[in-house]
């Protein structure tokens, strides 16, 4: 999956050039614990495959998004969050988004107020 130039640092954590908390990976996607935890459970859910932010994605990316949110349901389970959890996707410097490496982010582990600061 290497981008020879201009890697995100989510590509340099794929790549293993930067060392990261794994939690899941696959063909398509991988999931790390965030390295600012918002949260008891704090992953981020992040396709190989560079898609800068949700609002520049295609038609082409339509599968790999649907495989996102599939595995983040699954690492749930996994993280034992069925008392509830939320999936973000910043998108944009309004929203929050700080790195342009499309990511789902998988909270769980404590009440989560409604509506989201
Ligand atoms: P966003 O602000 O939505 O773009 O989310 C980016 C997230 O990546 C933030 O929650 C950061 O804490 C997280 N992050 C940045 N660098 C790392 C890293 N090296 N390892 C794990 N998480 C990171």
């Amino acid at each position: 999956m290497s981008t020879p130039i201009n890697k995100t640092i989510f590509q340099k954590i794929a790549d293993r050039e930067i060392p990261a908390n794994f939690v899941y990976e696959d063909d398509l996607c991988f999931s790390i614990r965030d390295i600012n935890p918002q949260a008891p459970t704090h992953l981020l859910v992040i396709p190989k495959r560079v898609v800068p932010r949700l609002g520049e994605s295609t038609p082409e990316d339509e599968a790999l998004l649907g495989h996102l949110l599939v595995t983040a349901g699954k690492i749930a389970q996994e993280q034992k969050l069925s008392a509830g959890f939320r999936l973000v996707i910043n998108n944009g410097k309004q929203a929050g988004e700080s790195v342009p490496h499309l990511h789902v982010h998988l909270l769980g582990g404590r009440d989560l107020t409604w509506p989201p600061g």
